[in-house]
């Protein structure tokens, strides 16, 4: 065993304590979540429709700094969703990282569009604004105003990006590439609720945005996820398409189009905004256990990786770069021996047979990083 490794192991053991299994992110229940959840049974209202479902999608919109949220049933849907108001088609192409988890890459399947798979920056670990201007000058044409593939002829109908672990992609320049080639840029924004990029929240930058509330997320519904946006229009609509496309009435069943039933239960509601009244704390928490661990892998001479320039990161799940493969698969299988939770970054898109197919760039940064990136214990303190 490498005496860093050792060292490492018990760092992590004296900032959590205790000789039980370490788990990667575990949630904290210390606000109102009990209150607020008897509350919504108290009050009968347990399913889609009730005042924490309001207050939830009031609060969404004001973290993030958006004009509308909506409560989701979980993050996948709210992708599903939220591409599909960005005006993502059957037949069309639309740019995404291969760096990712797959939901991200399974939304734009589920509307019958093919992802493309384009490098993500070393720094960010997120979509590459100049590998997406490399794609689009090579492939891209503007027909009527529209983006297509000169090369499939399909149109791309939106940008995808993902903002890893909190980390925020570099969006200033990523947009400026979208908007020249009229693309809606959508921001899977799951891991980073709070994290900021020049002073402003993630999710906030799309013409949409996607949060999760899974119960591995900075705060959890249980289940959840939500779709945010400033244009009010799309968030209207993303209410009543995840609301089976009802059209209100008092009492008759009208819908004026094939919708979904992905609407938040209350119950989850509830938990989600007990856990939302203390983002800012868990962020605090966490950026501050950012800091003993940067300061302890710089000692051990391990990259501890950190928020790029302008940007502010959630730090939700907290990550190092290991030298290589090797030193990875040792460090993975030595920390989950002693029970400290450990987990490699994903595998790349396409090495899954469903994705296996699809067009991708060179994938240098994604390959390196797929090889070398460990999740480390991030739970709040
Ligand atoms: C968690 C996550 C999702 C999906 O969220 P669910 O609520 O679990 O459906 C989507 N994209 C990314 C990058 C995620 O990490």
């Amino acid at each position: 065993m490498k005496f860093s490794n050792v060292e490492t192991f018990e760092f992590i053991r004296n900032i959590y304590g205790g000789s039980d299994v370490i788990p990667l992110h575990e949630p904290r229940f210390r606000g109102n979540e009990k209150l607020f959840v008897n509350n919504a049974i108290d009050s009968t209202f347990v399913s889609s429709v009730g005042a924490y479902v309001d207050k939830f999608e009031t609060m969404i919109a004001s973290i993030s700094e958006t004009e509308r949220g909506v409560a989701v049933v979980n993050g996948t849907a709210a992708l599903q969703v939220a591409l599909k108001i960005a005006g993502v088609n059957q037949g069309d192409e639309v740019i995404t990282q291969a760096l990712t988890f797959v939901a991200t890459t399974n939304a734009i399947s589920y509307n019958g569009a093919t992802p493309v798979f384009i490098d993500v920056d070393l720094d960010t670990m997120g979509l590459s604004p100049n590998s997406v201007n490399n794609f689009l000058l090579e492939f891209g044409e503007l027909r009527d105003g529209k983006c297509f593939n000169k090369k499939t002829g399909r149109k791309i109908s939106a940008c995808l990006p993902m903002h890893t672990f909190g980390f925020p992609v570099h969006l200033n320049e990523l947009i400026q590439i979208c908007n020249q080639w009229n693309i809606p840029l959508v921001e899977d924004a799951a891991e980073s609720l709070g994290s900021l990029y020049d002073g402003k929240p993630t999710g906030s930058f799309g013409e949409l945005g996607v949060f999760s509330f899974n119960g591995n997320k900075i705060v959890t519904a249980g289940g959840g996820g939500a779709i945010v946006s400033k244009n009010v229009e799309y968030g209207a609509y993303a209410k009543h398409l995840t609301t089976t496309a009802k059209i209100p009435h008092p009492f008759e069943y009208a819908h004026d189009e094939v919708g979904y039933n992905f609407r938040m239960p209350n119950l989850n509601a509830a938990l989600a905004c007990a856990q939302l009244e203390q983002l800012k704390g868990f962020i605090e928490s966490k950026r501050k256990l950012a800091e003993q661990y940067d300061s302890f892998f710089n000692k051990q001479g391990i990259k501890f990786r950190k928020e790029s320039e302008n940007a502010r990161a959630n730090y939700w799940l907290m990550c190092i770069e290991l030298e290589n493969k090797n030193d990875r698969d040792l460090f993975l299988k030595e920390s989950n021996s002693l029970g400290i939770m450990t987990r490699p970054i994903w595998q790349l898109m396409y090495r899954l047979p469903m994705y296996s197919d699809n067009y991708r760039d060179s994938q240098k940064n994604a390959e390196f990083l797929e090889s070398r990136i460990v999740n480390i214990p991030s739970s709040v303190i």
